[in-house]
């Protein structure tokens, strides 16, 4: 007799990091670095050279402000820094300026996952490995770009409410569409402003307690962050069943290889020997600085989903998926207003053929104007042009601009009229006489070979259904 397998349950909580896209530096006045000279963004705050004050960079905690309010957070009316000691070559203070026990905000919610917390901290430099080419005494070495060192950050905790791979995906995802919308940061996963942590533990289905966590590093697509989660629970499940335990540890997934390799395990916080940044002042908002923040914070693509689903009936997804490109609902909403009799053909249009014409631009700076797409939709729920015929004539609006009416006629796309199509149903009739037997043996789909013929000789400007239905009418049927 066979054991029935034990079915377990992920549950996954993920930490993020991003980059502020302030002006300058989290506690000195030099500018952000973006592939500058390595070493010509530095100061000798960032530096660490002695005697030197770190100064808070007011624009990061009116970003961080705006960001725990977008959480629905409470923030905290005083909070502190605290430094987080620890000796590698990327800190040159062998510390990092970071938040301990009393962040700015806690508490708060996206979709339905709860925040824990988002504080404010300092990111560290760059360490570049320079391989066999740069030995000393043998060995290979690492040299150190500062110019990363002291970017503004903030580090964004959930609790562990996610139960799968493809719903922490799916969260990252709405969770870097926020804030690229409220523009605090550029949130671009490969060149490492959005960094994203995942913790991932499995227990069995029905027990309430947590099962021993491991830390998942530095994903940097959401695709290889699913990919990574999927591989780790898999490595849980099958330890467990050899009667294995699991370690508290930290874990790099390699995509290429779909392998996990240990990095090392976890540390715990009193490790890092926090105590209290002497050299600051706490941060304790005003209700300006609150009121300021509140001011910045667009709608976003939560409520704007919501609103689109409610107010124009589209459907979850569609909304969804406008509103997570921004730049796909303005575009959208900006056609609507110039036409609003076709949202749901509309959108479609828009999430459809647009992006796959436009990839993952933006189709503002394209030659198409919002109020030309509405125009073409409503041709085509006019019957004035063929679905096939239209995405013709999107291509050419969108390299070239124009009016739709004028690009069907030059191109002679217009739809085929009764008349014409009528001639045409009858030749391929004619032409055919091995489907229309079948036809009229009762082998309905025989008829495909008649409607492809109508299709190829009208060049898409027929409709396949009207086509299908004439050739039927025609044949008696
Ligand atoms: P640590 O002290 O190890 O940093 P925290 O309690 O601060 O752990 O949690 C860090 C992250 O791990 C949070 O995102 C949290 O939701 C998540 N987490 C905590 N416990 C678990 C668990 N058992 N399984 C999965 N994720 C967890
Ligand atoms: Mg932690
Ligand atoms: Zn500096």
């Amino acid at each position: 007799m066979t054991e029935a397998v034990r079915q377990y349950e992920p549950v996954i909580g993920i930490e993020i990091h991003v980059q502020l896209a302030t002006r300058t530096k989290m506690f000195c006045g030099c500018e952000l670095s973006f592939g500058e000279e390595p070493n010509t963004r530095t100061c000798p705050v960032c530096l660490a050279h002695p005697g030197v004050l770190p100064v808070t960079n007011a624009e990061a905690v009116h970003f961080g402000l705006m960001i725990g309010l977008a959480l629905g957070c409470e923030i905290a009316p005083s909070s502190i820094f605290h430094r987080k000691n620890y000796f590698y070559p990327d800190s040159p203070k062998a510390y990092q300026i970071s938040q301990y026990d009393i962040p700015l905000c806690t508490g708060g919610r996206l979709g339905d996952v709860r925040i824990h917390r988002v504080h404010l901290e300092e990111d560290a430099a760059k360490l570049v490995h320079a391989g066999s080419s740069g030995r000393i005494h043998g060995a290979e070495s690492s040299v150190v770009d500062f110019n990363r060192c002291g970017t503004p950050l903030v580090e964004i905790v959930t609790e562990p409410d996610l139960r799968s791979a493809a719903e922490a995906a799916e969260f990252g995802r709405l969770l870097q569409a926020t804030l690229r919308r409220m523009g605090v940061s550029d949130v671009n996963m490969e060149e490492g402003s959005l960094r994203v942590d995942a913790n991932v533990s499995i227990r069995p289905a029905g027990q309430a307690s947590f099962g021993t966590k491991t830390e998942l590093k530095n994903m940097n697509s959401f695709r290889f962050l699913e990919r990574g989660i999927e591989a780790e629970v898999a490595r849980q499940e099958q330890l467990l069943a050899e009667g294995g335990t699991i370690q508290q540890e930290t874990l790099h997934f390699d995509p290429e290889a779909g392998s996990l390799t240990s990095l090392r395990s976890k540390e715990e916080a009193h490790d890092y020997r926090y105590f209290p940044e002497p050299d600051l002042v706490p941060m304790a908002p005003t209700e300006e600085m609150l009121v300021r923040a509140r001011a910045a914070l667009p709608e976003l693509p939560a409520a704007r989903a919501e609103r689109l689903e409610r107010e124009l009936e589209l459907p979850a997804d569609t909304a969804k998926l406008l509103s997570f490109r921004s730049e796909l609902g303005d575009f959208y909403e900006t056609a609507l207003a110039a036409d609003s009799d076709h949202p749901r053909r509309l959108a479609n249009w828009t999430i459809n053929e647009l992006t796959a014409a436009v990839g993952d631009g933006d189709p503002a700076d394209t030659k198409l104007e919002p109020p030309v797409l509405a125009r073409l939709v409503a041709m085509v729920a006019d019957k004035q042009v063929s679905a096939s015929a239209a995405r013709e004539v999107l291509a050419v609006l969108i390299a070239k601009g124009g009016d739709p009416a004028q690009v069907i006629e030059a191109q002679g796309l217009g739809r085929a009229g009764e008349e014409e199509l009528g001639d045409i149903v009858d030749r391929a009739i004619a032409d055919n006489p091995d489907a229309v037997e079948k036809i009229r043996a009762g082998k309905q789909q025989a008829i495909g070979a008649l409607v492809g013929a109508v299709m190829r000789e009208t060049k898409g400007r027929a409709d396949g259904g009207e086509v299908q239905q004439m050739i039927r009418a025609k044949l008696g049927e």
